[in-house]
Order: C-alpha cells, then sequence, then structure tokens
C-alpha cells in the first residue's frame, strides 16, 4: 500500500514523489545468490540511477515549462542520496545479478562532483568478476568541458540526447534555446577522448521533429556514432501525451530505407531496448526503441533508482521502494540485500504490454511517475 507523506499539506498534480512504501524485510535473512527472478521469470541486470531531478533543459516531451517553473520544487539536497550511499546499493545491486549501471537524470552533469562518484564505482567488478559497464545518458550541454574528467574517472561510454540537427527544431524542443553546435561539439570531444561507442538518442515526435529522422541518419551514417530513434512514450503526467504524435519505429525504418537501405540484425544481449538495423552498404548501425507499438517487457531486466533513493521495478510505476529509509535507519546491507530479493520476487510490471491509447486519460490518482525525476 502506499502512503503520502503527510509532512507535506499539498500534493502538487503531477508529483508522485511522495508516494512511497518502505520496504518490508522478512524475518528470514537471504544471501545474494545474483539469481533473481521476478514473477515473469525475468532476471535483475541492469540499474538506472538519477544523479540530481534538475536539469537546464526543458524538453517538451519531458519536463515542460508549464510544469517545471520556477515555483516548480526540486529535491533539497538533503533528500539526495549521497555518493558513499550510491555506492553501498550498488554493490548490494552487483550482488544481485546487477552488471550494467547507466547514471542518469534530469541531467546527470549538474551534480556536483559527479566525476567523484564515477570513480567510486568504476572500480567495482560485477558478481562474475567483470568490470562493471558503467554509462550515462546526458543532454551532452556541459559534455564538451567535461568528457576528459569524465573519462579519467572511470566512465566507459555516453549515450547522448539530440533530436535534430536543425537549431530552430532542437531549440523549438529544449525550450531552452540551446544550439545544435554545442552538442555536436560535445559527442565530437568524446569520442576523441575514448567515451564511445558513442550513442545518441532522439525522441521523434510527430510533427515537431519527425522531418529530421532522414536528415540526423544521413548526418550520423558512416561516423561510428550509433543513433537511435526513440517513440515519444506517455511517460510521467506532463507531457501532454498522444498517441497520434507517435511515430512507430516501422515508419522511421521505411523513411531511412528509401534512401539508405537497412537489414535488421540480431540484438547484443538479451533484454536490448533497441532493435538493431544496418546499412547494407556497410557504413554502420541505427538502432530503434518501439516502447509505444512494440512491448519489450517481457525481457526487461531493468531497475531504477530515484535522485531520493526510491527503487522503480517499472518506468510507468506509480511508486516507489524507498530504500533510503532502509540505508537512513541503519539497516545491514543483509537486511537491503533479503528485502530487495522480496520486491523482485513479486514484480509483475509490463505496463507496455498493457498500454493502451486510454493513457491520455488518466487521472491524477493513476498517474506515473516524471522520467526527469526516475531518469530514462
Ligand atoms: N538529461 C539526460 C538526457 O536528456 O540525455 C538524461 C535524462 S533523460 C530523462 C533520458 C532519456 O529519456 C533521454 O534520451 C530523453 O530523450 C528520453 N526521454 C525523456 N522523455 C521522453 C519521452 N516522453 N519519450 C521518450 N523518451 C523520453
Ligand atoms: Fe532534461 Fe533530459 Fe528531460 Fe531533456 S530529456 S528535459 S535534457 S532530463
Ligand atoms: Fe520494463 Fe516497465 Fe518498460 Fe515494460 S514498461 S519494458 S516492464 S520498464
Amino acid at each position: 500500500m502506499w502512503f503520502p507523506d503527510m509532512t507535506e499539506r499539498i500534493i502538487p498534480v503531477a508529483d508522485l514523489r511522495y508516494l512511497h512504501a518502505v520496504p518490508h524485510i522478512p524475518e528470514q535473512l537471504t544471501p545474494a545468490t545474483g539469481l533473481l527472478s521476478d514473477t515473469l521469470g525475468r532476471p535483475l541486470r541492469d540499474l538506472r540511477i538519477s544523479v540530481t531531478d534538475r536539469c537546464n533543459f526543458r524538453c517538451v516531451y519531458c519536463m515542460p515549462k508549464s510544469v517545471f517553473d520556477k515555483e516548480y520544487q526540486f529535491l533539497p539536497h538533503d533528500l539526495l542520496l549521497s555518493f558513499e550511499e550510491i555506492t553501498r546499493v550498488v554493490k548490494i545491486f552487483i550482488a544481485h545479478g546487477v552488471e550494467k549501471i547507466r547514471l542518469t537524470g534530469g541531467e546527470p552533469l549538474l551534480r556536483k562532483n559527479i566525476e567523484k562518484l564515477i570513480e567510486m564505482l568504476a572500480v567495482l567488478n560485477t558478481a562474475n568478476g567483470k568490470p562493471l559497464d558503467l554509462t550515462m545518458t546526458t543532454n551532452a550541454s556541459l559534455l564538451a568541458k567535461k568528457a576528459q574528467s569524465l573519462k579519467d574517472a572511470g566512465l566507459q561510454r555516453v549515450t547522448v540526447s539530440l533530436d535534430s540537427l536543425d537549431d530552430t527544431t532542437f531549440k523549438r524542443m529544449n525550450d531552452v534555446d540551446f544550439p545544435v553546435s554545442d552538442v555536436l561539439e560535445g559527442i565530437e570531444l568524446a569520442s576523441h577522448v575514448g567515451l564511445g561507442p558513442i550513442k545518441v538518442n532522439m525522441v521523434v515526435k510527430g510533427g515537431l521533429n519527425d522531418q529530421e529522422i532522414v536528415p540526423m541518419a544521413r548526418h550520423f551514417k558512416g561516423s561510428g556514432v550509433i543513433l537511435r530513434f526513440i517513440e515519444y512514450m506517455d511517460v510521467g503526467a506532463s507531457n501532454g501525451w498522444k498517441m497520434d504524435e507517435v511515430i512507430p519505429s516501422a515508419e522511421v525504418v521505411r523513411r531511412i530505407s528509401e534512401t539508405m537501405p537497412l537489414e535488421e540484425i540480431e540484438p547484443n544481449y538479451t533484454g536490448e531496448t533497441a532493435e538493431r538495423w544496418r546499412y547494407v552498404d556497410g557504413s554502420g548501425e541505427i538502432g530503434v526503441i518501439s516502447s509505444v507499438t512494440q512491448a519489450f517487457c517481457r525481457d526487461c531486466n531493468r531497475a531504477r533508482l530515484s535522485t531520493e533513493g526510491k527503487l522503480f521495478t517499472c518506468l510507468f510505476a506509480t511508486g516507489g521502494h524507498d530504500l533510503r529509509a532502509l540505508i537512513r535507519n541503519g539497516h545491514t546491507d543483509e537486511e537491503i540485500i533479503t528485502a530487495i530479493a522480496h520486491l523482485w520476487a513479486k514484480r509483475d510490471d509490463r505496463y507496455s504490454e498493457l498500454r493502451t491509447i486510454n493513457t491520455e486519460g488518466l487521472s491524477v490518482r493513476d498517474r506515473k511517475v516524471e522520467m526527469s525525476y526516475i531518469g530514462g
């Protein structure tokens, strides 16, 4: 059951940060085996950590200015998980079988001394003794400045979000007048210091930037950068999502193939979110992420940790499990390990498979958590 925090007198519309449950710790403590399995037989391999809920962009599909305005209350610093707390949680998740960590946000490069956290995580090995796969998703606004220090700290790769090569369209989407050239410079420098292969995420919103599909594909073809087209999703409750603004991945592939023929290739691993396509002429590959038209819940092995330490077992969850409470109440690693095992064993999320266009009419009670809060 979810309990609203009664210390807050007003729960703002579209703000579900106060809905939480402190995980139950079963009496019988169980050691981590690295072999968790949820009700659909899915393991836990991938943890996405939101290191800040703040962002210097106001992308219209993620943090529209009408909601994330001057009055919007971002989390105060003492509610954020500290780097020590994040590292402790990561070690616990590794014991449960996590092999991949993605730092995200909000904009992760806005978190002060993020390089310090990367240094702390980069030395960790998976349960099988392999180095942890450590990556970050960023809007690249600070990437040119930080690429070298991120690499030096031990970050392996970056994924950059870029929705258009046309300045007018891009500025309309980020809504803070940020130019394309600075993002391209960030990508170039990241590539130069060895933070590759770089992936570029383009969210395609019909009527806004779908005319940019082919120019983006042409620009990155042959560059070594893997461009991925993401279907505009109904995450959160503030972006006013409508099904008819989703451009299906099949349409993206069709449009590119008209001039630059593509063929489908095998996924790199089970549970990969992107479907892979390569150019028939051998000049690289693209990915399409069909979160709306072709759900991939069946193999979903991802969990998300919010900025303030709540665990979400699905991107579309309406409430999180308060791991910070367990940490700050002095519970042992064994107790937290047991609580997470218990939670995962009960996991039955498959929102995308069950999604209907009725999402447009959700009531406030049913609204989902914001992407900028739990990270993409
Ligand atoms: N600020 C960073 C960035 O933009 O790369 C990291 C956080 S952002 C929430 C992570 C990813 O989520 C980005 O690639 C962004 O484009 C994607 N995203 C945000 N809202 C989305 C939506 N409504 N549908 C699809 N993707 C979305
Ligand atoms: Fe910020 Fe990323 Fe959301 Fe854009 S998508 S508003 S850059 S968190
Ligand atoms: Fe995973 Fe939830 Fe997305 Fe399905 S809807 S793929 S369960 S995060």
